[in-house]
């Protein structure tokens, strides 16, 4: 009889990086001038989804 653990659901946001890449936009015009990575709000930065 095994015993299985369940992975930890990712987190849909950050697909499991706990990270996420956002536009940086500057000036009126929002210009974009590439991406950020920022830490990924709806885990906190675990990567795990939140129940
Ligand atoms: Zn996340």
């Amino acid at each position: 009889m095994a015993t299985r653990k369940a992975p930890p659901a990712k987190c849909p946001t950050c697909k499991g990086s706990g990270e996420v890449a956002r536009a940086v936009r500057v000036g009126r015009k929002r210009r974009s001038v590439g991406q950020q990575t920022g830490l990924c709000l709806a885990c906190l930065g675990s990567g795990e989804a939140a129940e």
